[in-house]
């Protein structure tokens, strides 16, 4: 039985806080994660214009546009253009970013969302501290590189985990990155780790001298 609203069967084992939830209540919580990040890290105002990219062929992507998308009902103000780029790799590589920055640039749009996952986070960011290149993301948005003026790259799903977004929508979660499957691996043997990096990451970008 769902440990959240008592009255439907639950379908899914939430490992790190030891609840049950039903298919209904795991999509609710998840829009919930969303609303509240976007709230936390204010990374849109309700009259927003933003440029979201999806990834082509990446299901975890489609989906967290989907997720986005539900959420963005409360937000009838929020204006959304899409830019679906070819590129699968994962994580992010930075040639994929630039290409939505100079797209945003040419539409005239302030505002980049990306709907990167919290796994996809702390793999972007455990690579970019191994080889002190690519992309570094903190509190659900794009700190390293430094966006260009005027644009703001951010992360409403920061708080989603990619696993429980498959979960929500009755999918399969791939695997295709050895950073990604790092993370996923913790995930499975320690639930409740990728939240633990995520936070660790963020007390180090705040320790005095700045660690990150
Ligand atoms: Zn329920």
């Amino acid at each position: 039985m769902c440990t959240a609203c008592g009255r439907r069967q639950a379908v899914y084992h939430r490992k790190y806080s030891g609840e049950r939830l039903c298919l209904q209540c795991l999509l609710e919580s998840l829009h919930h994660k969303v609303r509240r990040a976007i709230a936390r890290y204010q990374l849109l105002t309700p009259e927003s214009n933003v440029l979201a990219v999806v990834r082509s062929g990446v299901t975890v992507d489609e989906l967290g546009m989907s997720l986005l998308l539900e959420v963005e009902r409360d937000f009838p103000k929020v204006k959304i253009s899409f830019l679906t780029i070819v590129d699968d790799e994962r994580p992010v590589n930075c040639l994929y970013l630039k290409t939505a920055l100079l797209e945003a640039t040419r539409r005239g749009i302030g505002k980049v969302v990306l709907p990167l996952t919290a796994e996809e986070t702390v793999a972007n960011n455990l690579l970019w501290i191994s080889r002190r290149g690519g992309c570094l993301f903190l509190r659900g948005r794009l700190l390293y590189p430094d966006p260009p003026d005027g644009l703001d790259v951010v992360l409403p799903l920061y708080d989603v985990l990619g696993w429980e977004l498959a979960a929500a929508f009755q999918q399969e979660t791939t695997r295709s990155s050895p950073m990604l499957d790092l993370v996923f691996s913790l995930e499975d043997e320690f639930p409740g780790s990728t939240y633990n990096m995520l936070r660790s990451m963020e007390r180090l970008a705040d320790a005095r001298g700045g660690i990150l």
